[in-house]
């Protein structure tokens, strides 16, 4: 018993009888997809909270993400331990280079104009 062909392999018997005009613009069509989605990747990835916080409200602006947080630091015999977190801090997150950057802005986020560049 054969096992039926993946989806890929069904897709490209279909494309081989495209013409040329045609599998460029689906090749331009595909990149597009694939840097959309690596994009939505990024973003989301951005966005994933780290362990032992706790997300009070989050904003975004642009690319940044500015996140108010509640902070559990680990220290043993800490207040923090017992469940009562430190904060909440706003904390400011972008990524650069293919790499998350995270900042600490206070206890108050400032305005958006004061913002601008903080990453
Ligand atoms: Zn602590």
């Amino acid at each position: 018993m054969r096992s039926p062909p993946s989806p890929l392999t069904v897709l490209k018997r279909e494309l081989r009888s495209l013409s040329l005009p045609n599998k460029r613009a689906l090749l331009r069509w595909l990149q597009s997809q694939i840097t959309k989605e690596e994009e939505q990747n990024a973003n989301r990835e951005m966005i994933s909270s780290q362990v032992g916080r706790e997300v009070i409200q989050e904003q975004r602006i642009g690319k940044t993400v500015y996140r108010q947080e509640r902070i559990r630091c680990g220290k043993p015999g800490c207040k923090c331990m017992a469940g009562e977190l430190h904060g909440p801090y706003w904390y400011s997150y972008c990524r650069e280079g293919g790499k998350v950057r995270s900042q600490y802005i206070g206890k108050t986020l400032k305005t958006e104009g004061e913002l601008q560049g903080s990453c």
